[in-house]
């Protein structure tokens, strides 16, 4: 599609010089910044000063509705905690449930609702979405790439971390629409660092990469693998509730410790908890080329040691170890056998936890390029692919978690299944379980348990004015297209009336990566009871089937059937209603077989009588 740009104040077309940019974004949770491809190589765009890409994801609400964004708001954080917005990433997309656990966290305030609705932030009397306030930092973004570049910037790819889901992606799609961005792609953040580390024209034979990120919010592992300048996904994993914040608390519960105080003899004063925060990270940052650190907040002794810091983040590395394990077992390889491995987001600067992940891997970690900076250009090069610059690389996700429908009995019928390469494309046929059915509800569950009502409903729609048929006549393909961001689209249609019914789904409100965490950790745990509970109910739709045509049959050929035979049909299928009723699926099968045994000379009875009234009609001569 064609775009024409109008000049709205003088009507004029404006010539199109320059051709298209399409900017790469990196809208970070603590950080973020934007890169464009210049002169061939993708460059991080700089503050006036020169020597700062990173624009920190922090909005500070002033006098008279100002807003800053960026170092001049974070200076906020201390001084007007009430009106300094950070970490809006973490509600991208959540309901006010899933973060009640963490409000604690923040130092301004979420409107305290006990609902499912999205999550709005409070400022003075005014509401803001995350959207809104990530719209914020994007526009920030804008402009500082418009000034550097002295002219206008509509276009943009954006990065996520993996694990986001549909709602999370589609509010951050919706936030670069109100900062005035066309979002061309979303992109993970892992596929964008390996793009950045340029692995894709490295070998011949295929490679492995584990992409470790960890950065103030979150955690990401993905596992790619990269041939023939194709880069797959081939597993992810993490946690959205582990980065660098959580270091910085942890230091600031030790210098507590030592200095004798409770977290409640300071939690109200707003300023301290800010100042502390700071004060944390500048410590950590200095253990990450000094031995100790020296300095103080008010009274309070701010002192540590790089190997007492060592010491309060072993736990949580180990925990970031553990979703590599996970990440490995969900690709099937071993620690040895991946090739690469790349360090992404600030807090892998931590000479702990580089030796950690490489001891981990086996082998010597990726850290040449810059760590914050890396996703961002990974994004200005896909941005680039887009703008049809780089021909010959193709980018291949997954999606964290299965898709499917819900079938006969409440089954969860996968129809994408988990870790499937995105954009993803399949379909199935389904028919009608009662005669002259119109109607077909279709339920679109994600999740890995057998039974839908344990997974998560996406939604649902009802395929209306199928034409009346019997029961398992008509064909309805139920066509799952997942698109490159991770929204899918969900089609039936009735094929032999052509009837059909369609829906895009996104969902109300985002699942957390702990619930899907949880959910996948469930479907692990109840596999064996999943099973028997899948086996039982698959008895009964069968049996439930086979009811269906022994009462069909007992009814159309009722005068080929002797006394007896009716009889015993009859009381063969009230021994199967009643095996139905029970829990056995054993007895279930077994009575069925019964009856299939007894039924079936005499369908093939009805059958030859049939064909033979069919001969009899026809004229031979
Ligand atoms: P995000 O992707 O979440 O926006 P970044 O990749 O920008 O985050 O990483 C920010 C985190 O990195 C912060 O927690 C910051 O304190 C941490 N960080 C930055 N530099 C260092 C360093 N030298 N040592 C340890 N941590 C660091
Ligand atoms: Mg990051």
């Amino acid at each position: 599609m064609a775009k024409i740009p109008i000049n709205l104040q003088t009507g004029s077309i404006e010539e199109k010089d320059e051709g298209d940019i399409i900017v790469g974004i990196d809208l970070g949770t603590t950080n973020s910044l934007v890169a464009y491809i210049k002169d061939g190589e993708p460059t991080a765009v700089r503050d006036t000063s020169g020597s700062n890409a990173l624009v920190p994801s922090v909005i500070h609400f002033g006098e008279l509705g100002k807003i800053s964004v960026g170092n001049d708001a974070r200076e906020q954080l201390i001084s007007d905690p009430e009106h300094t917005i950070y970490s809006v990433k973490r509600l991208m997309g959540k309901s006010y449930r899933d973060v009640e656990n963490i409000e604690g966290f923040f130092g301004y305030k979420i409107i305290d609702e006990d609902t499912d609705s999205l999550v709005k932030i409070r400022v003075e009397n005014r509401f803001y979405t995350p959207i809104e306030l990530s719209a914020e930092i994007l526009k920030q973004l804008k402009t500082r790439i418009e000034s550097a570049l002295d002219r206008t910037v509509t276009k943009a790819v954006i990065t996520v971390p993996a694990y986001f889901n549909d709602a999370q992606r589609q509010a951050t799609r919706d936030a670069g629409k109100l900062a005035g961005l066309d979002v061309l792609r979303i992109v993970n953040e892992p596929t964008a660092a390996s793009l950045a580390y340029g692995l894709n024209n490295q070998s011949e034979t295929a490679q492995k990469i584990a992409v470790y990120d960890l950065g103030g919010g979150t955690f990401d592992i993905s596992i790619l693998e990269i041939h023939d300048g194709i880069f797959e996904v081939l597993s992810t994993n993490g946690d959205t509730f582990l980065g660098g914040d959580d270091i910085d608390q942890f230091i600031i519960d030790y210098w507590l410790d030592i200095n004798g105080k409770s977290k409640e003899d300071i939690l109200n004063d707003k300023s301290k908890v800010q100042a502390l925060r700071l004060m944390a990270e500048r410590a950590k940052k200095a253990l990450s080329s000094s031995d100790q650190f020296k300095d103080h907040v008010g009274f309070l002794n701010c002192q540590i040691t790089r190997e007492t810091l060592e010491q309060l983040i072993a736990n949580f590395v180990q925990k970031t170890l553990d979703c590599c394990q996970r990440a490995l077992q969900d690709a099937k390889l071993q620690a040895s056998d991946i090739d690469h491995v790349v360090m992404v987001g600030g807090s892998t600067r931590i000479p702990y936890i580089k030796s950690a992940v490489g001891a981990f891997f086996g082998r010597e970690v990726y850290d040449k390029l810059n760590p914050d900076e890396v996703v961002a250009l990974g994004a200005a090069i896909q941005a680039d692919i887009l703008a049809g610059n780089q021909k010959d690389i193709l980018l291949l996700d997954i999606t964290p978690l299965s898709l499917g429908i819900e079938t006969m009995g409440g089954l969860m019928d996968v129809i994408i299944p988990r870790n499937s390469k995105v954009p993803a494309r399949a379909g199935r046929q389904y028919t009608t379980s009662i005669d002259g059915q119109a109607n077909l509800k279709i339920s679109v569950f994600q999740g890995e348990r057998d039974l839908v009502e344990h997974n998560r409903k996406l939604g649902e729609f009802i395929l209306r004015g199928i034409p009346p048929m019997p029961a398992g006549l008509p064909k309805i393909e139920i066509h799952f297209i997942l698109d490159a961001d991770g929204i899918l689209l969900v089609k039936a249609k009735e094929l032999r009336s052509e009837v059909e019914q369609s829906i895009e789904i996104r969902s109300q409100y985002g699942l957390s990566e702990e619930e899907m965490a949880l959910m996948l950790l469930e479907s692990i745990k109840h596999a064996e009871s999943d099973m028997a509970v899948r086996a039982l109910l698959e008895a009964r739709n069968e049996a439930n089937n086979i009811l269906l045509s022994a009462a069909k049959f007992l009814q159309q050929h009722r005068e080929i059937l002797s006394e007896e035979e009716y009889a015993t049909t009859e009381q063969l299928t009230a021994k199967l209603r009643t095996a139905v009723q029970g829990e056995d699926k054993d007895y279930i099968n077994e009575v069925m077989e019964e009856l299939n045994a007894y039924t079936s000379p005499l369908a093939h009875r009805a059958m030859d009588k049939t064909i033979a009234e069919a001969m009899r009609g026809k004229k031979i001569d």
